[in-house]
């Protein structure tokens, strides 16, 4: 009997590198975790910057987060994204964490340093990358009014603030958790009602109203995109679709819109930045992105 053909071990005779023994691995932890759009992000990256790394979606049931970063630090793991559930858990978790991370007490990054894992959080760094990028938006000085008070929404809040914005309103279903993410903005942050976005230069969208395949989806904004015209910026942290119903409303009432994709990318970049101390190249992973939502 024949034996079966088998694929040639890395680096293949075509020249395409697989991962080998030496491949330096990243990955994803999250629940569920094969959705996620963060391993295509990072791949495309590594293969333009030349570099054998690979990362992976590892799936990390609730309750298991502190036995995952164990088998991090004995597989050597160079850096792990942190998604849904895990976020606050890890914060926890981690041998120190970086300031942002300390005052949203929630890690969306880990990185290996000498030997430590180092927890961050990059949601509102890529968040006001994405403005800049994807609308010429500078938040320094800027009214800023962020519907929302959970996790994405209190990283938004605290980018905002930490950008020089001159004031920062939340507005949100339950008032007790809009009041603590309006603290997180400091002097400059308040809680406030749907009627003040008209004076607001940006208004964020931090809820996930408008997701595809949610329960939330086919709700109403508490802020309706008929209040947001020409010279103010719409964002949306939701980015499957890829434009909302919000974003394509408040579109076509003369605001600049901004999708949550940009964020995606800018906070996936601001990790990879961190593993591998080199700039990723974030055009070819919005391309990638694209492609897929
Ligand atoms: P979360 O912690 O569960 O918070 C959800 C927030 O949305 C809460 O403030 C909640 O209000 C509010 N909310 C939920 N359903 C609502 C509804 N039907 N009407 C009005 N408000 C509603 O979620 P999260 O992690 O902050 O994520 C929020 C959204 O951002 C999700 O769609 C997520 O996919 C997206 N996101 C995007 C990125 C990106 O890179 N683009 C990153 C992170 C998150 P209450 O407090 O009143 O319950």
């Amino acid at each position: 009997m024949t034996p079966p053909s088998r694929e040639p071990a890395s680096p293949a005779a075509d020249g395409v590198a697989f991962p080998s023994a030496a491949t330096t691995v990243v990955g994803v932890m999250g629940y569920p975790v094969a959705h996620s759009l963060s391993p295509l992000l990072h791949n495309t990256a590594f293969a333009a910057m030349g570099l054998d790394w690979v990362s992976v979606g590892f799936p990390v049931p609730e309750g298991a987060a502190a036995g995952a970063l164990t088998g991090m630090r004995a597989l050597g793991l160079a850096g792990l994204s942190v998604t849904m559930p895990h976020k606050t858990t890890v914060a926890a978790l981690v041998d120190r964490c970086s300031p942002v991370a300390v005052s949203l007490g929630a890690v969306n990054c880990v990185i290996r340093q000498d030997g430590a894992l180092v927890g961050d959080n990059t949601d509102g760094e890529g968040f006001v990358a994405s403005l800049r990028r994807g609308a010429g938006f500078e938040p320094d000085g800027a009214r800023c009014l962020v519907v929302g008070a959970g996790g994405a929404a209190r990283a938004v809040v605290l980018a905002l603030a930490e950008s020089g914005a001159a004031e920062v309103v939340v507005v949100n279903r339950h008032p007790g958790r809009a009041e603590a993410a309006a603290a997180l903005a400091g002097r400059v942050g308040r809680v406030g009602g749907p009627e003040e976005a008209a004076g607001a230069a940006l208004v964020v969208n931090a809820t996930p109203v408008g997701m595809a395949g949610t329960a939330s989806a086919g709700d109403v904004p508490l802020v309706p995109a008929t209040s947001i015209g020409p010279g103010q910026v719409a964002a949306d942290l939701v980015y499957h679709p890829l434009r909302t119903e919000w974003l394509v409303s408040a579109d076509a009432n003369g605001a600049t819109v901004v999708s949550g994709l940009g964020m995606l990318v800018h906070q996936a970049a601001a990790q990879l930045r961190s593993w591998t101390g080199q700039d990723p190249p974030v055009g070819a992973m919005w391309q990638a992105a694209t492609r897929m939502v």
